[in-house]
């Protein structure tokens, strides 16, 4: 990978959630265009070699900086250097942007049910697109669902808050589901699959995933976003293809 496809930004800030789970935040250069929901790919040199991986960004294509969401993968040769980031670090950025999991890929049904189902650090792109104001006028309902292992991962949650507020400006239609799944107590603990074959997602926002009138968005872990594909279609729901269809997705690892 030639070295000429990426300039060299600064970290901005870094802020921890658990061991695990850490945001940071970077200087962005006028050239780095992106569409919300897009992923960038960043470098870091390790031992002489950069070393790349996909994240999708965090913060709005109107921001004037990049914020990314990250987990650290045991043995990772990435993640694993990343975790010790500090501010003022440098780290590469390829200059173009990737991706296809836009609210613009979707022509029909037309826009009225946005459904953002997360695992994980997949939280990341929904963040993106709802820091655009063009997705809160588009649609009448927008459900964000964010499945974790236990509450201590549900990172993000008051910026959602503050998100819905200051993007949605009152948007009556806005509903945040957290789904935590090793917690038997919590309002909601199926996995996503399993929600939605026995009706409780929809029951908990009173809203049908309507194949006329819904559009679907995953992202997370693979087998997450596999069988939650599953259990849609089974709903009548299908795959956008050229515009047409309720499900896009996003595989994260
Ligand atoms: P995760 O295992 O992806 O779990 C996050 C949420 O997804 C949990 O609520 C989990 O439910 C649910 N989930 C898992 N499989 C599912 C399925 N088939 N259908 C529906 N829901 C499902 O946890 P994570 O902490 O985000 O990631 C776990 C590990 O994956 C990390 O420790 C890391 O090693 C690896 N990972 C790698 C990368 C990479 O880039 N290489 C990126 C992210 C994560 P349950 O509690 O029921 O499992």
């Amino acid at each position: 990978m030639s070295i000429e496809k990426f300039s060299v930004e600064k970290v901005l800030s870094v802020h921890r959630w658990t061991h695990n789970l850490f945001s940071f935040t970077m200087t962005r250069p006028a050239h780095f265009k992106f569409t919300a929901g897009q992923f960038a790919r960043i470098g870091l040199m390790v031992e002489g070699e950069l070393v790349l991986r996909a994240y999708s960004v965090v913060s709005s294509p109107f921001d004037e900086t990049l914020e990314f969401f990250s987990i650290v993968v045991p043995d990772g040769a990435f993640t694993s250097n990343l975790q010790h980031l500090s501010v003022g670090d440098e780290l590469y950025l390829e200059k173009i942007s990737y991706g296809y999991l836009t609210l613009a890929r979707y022509q029909q049904p037309l826009p009225q049910d946005l459904w953002l189902l997360a695992t994980g650090t997949g939280l990341a792109p929904f963040l993106s697109m709802l820091q655009d104001f063009e997705t809160w006028t588009k649609y009448q309902h927008i459900n964000l669902v964010y499945s974790v292992r236990t509450a201590s991962e549900l990172a993000y949650v008051e910026r959602i808050q503050e998100i819905a507020e200051m993007f949605g400006e009152g948007h009556s239609g806005f509903k945040f589901i957290p789904i935590i799944t090793r917690d038997p107590n919590a309002a909601l603990h199926d996995r996503l699959p399993i929600l939605i074959a026995n009706g409780e997602l929809e029951k908990s926002v009173s809203l049908a995933l309507d194949p006329e009138t819904s559009h679907v968005m995953l992202c997370g872990n693979p087998q997450m976003v596999e069988d939650t594909k599953e259990a849609l279609k089974q709903r009548g729901l299908t795959m956008n293809r050229r515009g047409e269809g309720n499900i896009a997705v996003e595989n994260y690892w």
